[in-house]
């Protein structure tokens, strides 16, 4: 499932939505939270603007809304039902799962973001030095 060229590669990934063959970060650990925004400006691969417009990645807040409540339901369902944690106990889990997993929900809500208008070129993917040098 998890194969260059699908959407899903580049979300979890966080490589770039058109050719998939780099990282869009230039640390691709989203714990360094220093650098947990800091994108390359482009593609050296493919050659794309990561930051089609300014402040263009404020939309990614409205999707990181979304995947933090799939987080949530994911730590409820862990919590309460599998585990049979009481309310308050299930509570607290669901507010760390959110805590612990923060830099990942806000990398991936970018990685969304960015792949809901970009979509993967696969002779891009292939072919590097035209495309660079037309840019
Ligand atoms: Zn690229």
């Amino acid at each position: 499932m998890l194969k260059k060229g699908n959407k899903l590669y580049s979300i979890l990934t966080g490589s770039c939505p058109r050719c998939h063959k780099e990282s869009m970060y230039l640390d691709k650990n989203p714990y360094h939270m220093g650098k947990i925004f800091e994108m390359h400006e482009r593609c050296s691969h493919c050659g794309l603007k990561y930051k089609i417009e300014p402040s263009f990645f404020y939309g990614a807040m409205y999707v990181s809304y979304a995947v933090g409540i799939a987080f949530a339901v994911a730590a409820f369902v862990i919590a309460n039902l599998f585990l049979g944690a009481d309310l308050i106990t299930t509570f607290i889990a669901i507010i760390g799962t959110l805590i612990v997993f923060m830099p990942v929900i806000m990398r991936i809500s970018r990685n969304i973001w960015i792949n809901m208008f970009v979509k993967y070129e696969p002779k891009v993917s292939q072919k590097k030095t035209n495309i660079q040098q037309n840019e």
